[in-house]
């Protein structure tokens, strides 16, 4: 039991990010200290798309790059993205700056965004990796000259919708030519960073990534963040089939996109642990032929993917063609333990079966209390309703959930092991994760890792356990057993920074799937009623002093979310709030129950939203106008009457398929629509922007085409021109919602 304890705690001990370096680190190295610099002076204050901020920063950033000789290009572009039911246009300012190499086999492309949200100043997200790219090229300049060039590539208006990084790849200055993306995000403000996804055929790139320091992140995550409704730079160029790899950070991920995302709240070990990687990354890449990484452009050979994680701090890798025979002999492992402890009479196959089909119980009562856990906490207290589970202070409540998931594991002891014994319920744990590991072998093979080396491991574990004389036995049980506690128990806690408390389910059902396969090691002892009911309580204790403990102040804030919208058709004005348990001084504004948005209440999103009646400010509607096109297309001119550089236009009903976005000055960019038509139009200058909508299907002639019914909305962020509207108290913070704090003023329009 010691060894196992000691084993999962060496695996999170050795995740954890390095100390920072110090200002004077030797030259050639990445000091977190000089980075944090570069970051106090860009996070300062919000920089969204299209504000002066932003063109602060801009104008910043080129100068750095340009002194320390690289060449600078800041030519604005219009970028655009569609996904799901929403569309973007913008302008953005991309920062792109080169250096030559010696001689170049291609580019290695270095890729963070220096816009935020408005929200926040964005000290993690992300000024942290623009200034350890500043960093890392002040680094490189002190050694030997990079036989391949270096591309620095500083995007504007990720936030808005991969802006920047679209019109970069669209554009694709670096066209023909081999090219390897490293991109760095951040998505709370502490942790390692994790290598989190990586383009397909990875093997090569996760040969290079052997050289960083500090490694972080394993290929399930990619499996993971998949199921995330989260999106980086790094889509643009994996849709233009370039490779690379996309890291972030995530642990304190209560600071993601709020105001609390600032130079404080930011860990400078995880920018030491992002730099570190991204200078021998650059270091590596940079000097070598970069063309078998590329094979799209260079024809080369596709390289497989590669397993990989990294434990103990170091990276451990295998061939994707491993991954299924690896699967096969965990799967081989668990029959070897099973005829030995049927031979042994230690399990009966009645026994064992009886334990394969009541094992998935166990973790579904263990994810029921982990997810009645979250509901709990919600209840409790609003602030925890409206924070979507990213709480500043989990670590009470996560081990308390954490614990839980163990109440599962012992109710399934309790209940079933007199009639069905430790050895058959260890034996039935191990192979559902053999199960597993062969069912992600074929689907997501990248995940297999996690459940085939654990089973091969606890299968291993037991066969040998049930040879030797009972005194031993824990020894191979618990040397078997490594695998689930070093491999799992990280993963589950990993769960927490990915999904929030809200997701509690996962972790908890994570702790069944790690120590169910260590059943056997308590074989012969007896279960008391009073263990499962002690940890039970424990659980409830730590939650609840997690709770206590963490009160909002004005250090950790709960959010909320407050907006301002007019309607011009009808006149109206209302407060909105998308909380769900709206603070006291939320409740001021908004009184009505929650309401889905529609056409009487001209707000743009589809999830529930709480109103309250508001003063109608004296502000006029945005310009629209319509006409009908020859080829039955309905043309649109847009702007605001109050200066306005954001504006948006939504259909009530599906049928768009796609519009056309001409800025002045710009060349017209074609916006795919995929399901109802929502475009924002982001940095619209003060001209306004023409925007041209088709419809499904040819318009037949000596017909007119059926009407199209918009809502045109122009937005601006800040609602202290409102009548009525108090600064919030210091406990509360505003939210990171996409329209939070916005003044928004509708009006329809048909055509
Ligand atoms: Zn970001």
């Amino acid at each position: 039991m010691l060894l196992l304890l000691a084993a999962g705690a060496a695996a999170i001990a050795t995740s954890r990010p390095p100390a920072p370096a110090a200002g004077d680190a030797p030259a050639s190295a990445f000091s977190a200290t000089r980075a944090m610099g570069s970051v106090a002076a860009l996070a300062d204050r919000p920089r969204p798309i299209g504000s002066p901020a932003s063109d602060r920063a801009r104008d910043g950033l080129a100068a750095r790059l340009r002194g320390m000789g690289l060449q600078t290009s800041t030519t604005p572009s219009v970028g655009a993205s569609s996904r799901d039911d929403a569309q973007a246009v913008g302008v953005v300012d991309n920062v792109v700056g080169t250096r030559r190499g010696t001689a170049p086999t291609g580019a290695v492309v270095l890729v963070a965004h220096y816009d935020s949200v408005p929200a926040g100043p964005g000290a993690a997200d992300d000024a942290a990796a623009v200034a350890s790219i500043l960093e890392t090229v002040r680094a490189l300049s002190t050694g030997p000259a990079l036989r391949n060039d270096l591309v620095v590539l500083l995007t504007d208006g990720e936030e808005a919708g991969l802006l920047g990084a679209q019109a970069f790849a669209r554009a694709d200055p670096l066209r023909g030519r081999p090219a390897v993306v490293l991109n760095f995000e951040a998505r709370g403000a502490g942790g390692p960073s994790l290598l989190f996804q990586t383009s397909p055929g990875n093997a090569r790139l996760i040969d290079a990534y052997r050289a960083v320091p500090h490694p972080a992140g394993d290929s399930s995550l990619a499996a993971a963040y998949a199921l995330l409704p989260n999106d980086t730079d790094f889509t643009p160029f994996l849709e233009a089939g370039r490779p690379g790899l996309n890291s972030a950070f995530v642990e304190r991920a209560s600071r993601y996109h709020t105001p609390g995302d600032t130079l404080a709240n930011l860990d400078p070990g995880s920018v030491q642990q992002q730099g570190t990687s991204m200078l021998a990354l650059t270091r590596v890449l940079g000097s070598t032929d970069l063309a078998p990484f590329d094979p799209a452009v260079s024809g080369a050979p596709p390289s497989g993917d590669a397993t990989y994680a990294a434990v103990f701090g170091h990276l451990w890798v295998y061939s994707g063609a491993a991954v299924l025979p690896m699967a096969l002999l965990a799967a081989i492992a668990v029959v070897a333990a099973l005829v030995t402890l049927w031979r042994r009479e230690l399990i009966t196959p009645g026994r064992f079966a009886g334990a394969f089909a009541s094992w998935p119980v166990a973790v579904l009562v263990a994810a029921l209390l982990g997810e009645g856990a979250w509901r709990v906490l919600a209840w409790t207290r609003s602030g925890y309703a409206n924070s979507l589970g990213f709480v500043h202070r989990p670590g009470l409540i996560q081990v308390g959930v954490l614990l839980l998931g163990l109440v599962a594991l012992l109710l399934w002891g309790l209940l079933l092991r007199g009639r069905l014994g430790a050895w058959a319920m260890g034996v039935a744990a191990t192979a559902w994760l053999a199960v597993l590991g062969l069912v992600t072998a074929v689907l997501v093979p990248g995940a297999s890792f996690l459940f085939a080396l654990p089973a091969l491991g606890a299968g291993l574990g037991i066969a040998v356990a049930a040879f030797v004389p009972a005194v031993w036995r824990p020894l191979p049980l618990a040397i078997g057993g490594l695998g689930t506690v070093v491999l799992l128990v990280p993963f589950s806690v990993a769960l927490f920074d990915a999904a929030g408390l809200a997701g509690s389910a996962l972790p908890a059902a994570c702790v069944v799937l790690g120590l169910a396969p260590l059943a056997a090691l308590v074989a012969g002892r007896r279960l008391p009623v009073r263990v499962p009911v002690s940890v039970l309580v424990a659980a409830v204790a730590l939650g609840a002093l997690g709770v206590v403990t963490d009160r909002p102040d004005a250090a950790y804030p709960d959010r909320a979310d407050l907006a301002y919208l007019h309607d011009t058709d009808s006149g109206t004005a209302r407060w909105v709030s998308r909380d769900p348990v709206p603070a006291p001084w939320t409740a001021r504004y908004v009184t009505g129950a929650p309401t889905v948005p529609g056409p009487d209440l001209p707000w743009p999103s589809d999830t529930p939203i709480r109103t309250g009646p508001a003063p109608v400010v004296d502000l006029p509607a945005p310009a629209a106008t319509t006409r009908r096109l020859p080829d039955g297309a309905l043309e649109l001119r847009l702007g605001s009457r109050r200066g306005a550089d954001t504006l948006g236009v939504r259909a009530d009903t599906p049928g768009v398929t796609s519009a056309e976005v001409t800025y002045l000055g710009h060349d017209p960019i074609m916006v795919p629509v995929h399901g109802r038509l929502d475009l924002t139009l982001f940095a619209v200058p003060r001209g306004g922007a023409r925007v041209v909508l088709r419809t499904d299907g040819p318009v037949p002639v000596g017909q007119d085409p059926a009407p199209l019914r918009l809502v045109v909305r122009d937005q601006t962020t800040g609602l202290s021109g409102i009548s009525g509207w108090t600064p919030r108290p210091p406990e509360l913070e505003r939210s990171p919602t996409r329209n939070g704090e916005t003044v928004m003023i509708t009006r329809s329009v048909t055509g």
